[in-house]
């Protein structure tokens, strides 16, 4: 079980967060002019990164706030995590 660090509650069993895929995917600006594919590509394609990996997390059963977390996908390792919208977030 992973431990995850809330940075706003301090660290905690993973059964009290849920997973939220890639942090980078962003969400296109103008939806109604992409094509098919692109909006796909949005929805459904990523990355599935070997080594460290940014990723959004929520803290469901705590604060219910949604933060990022670097973690390694081959070691599970998780190196870090930081509010949205911080330094490097
Ligand atoms: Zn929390």
């Amino acid at each position: 079980m992973l431990r995850i660090p809330c940075p706003y509650c301090g660290i905690r069993d993973q059964d009290e967060f849920r997973f939220g895929g890639e942090s980078r995917a962003r969400r296109p600006e103008n939806p109604d002019q992409l094509s098919d594919e692109e909006w796909a590509e949005y929805l459904f394609y990523r990355d599935n990164v070997k080594g460290r990996h940014e990723e959004l997390w929520v803290h469901s059963y705590g604060c219910r706030q949604w933060f990022n977390v670097t973690r390694d996908t081959c070691t599970h390792e998780i190196v870090g995590s930081r509010r949205i919208g911080s330094v490097n977030g």
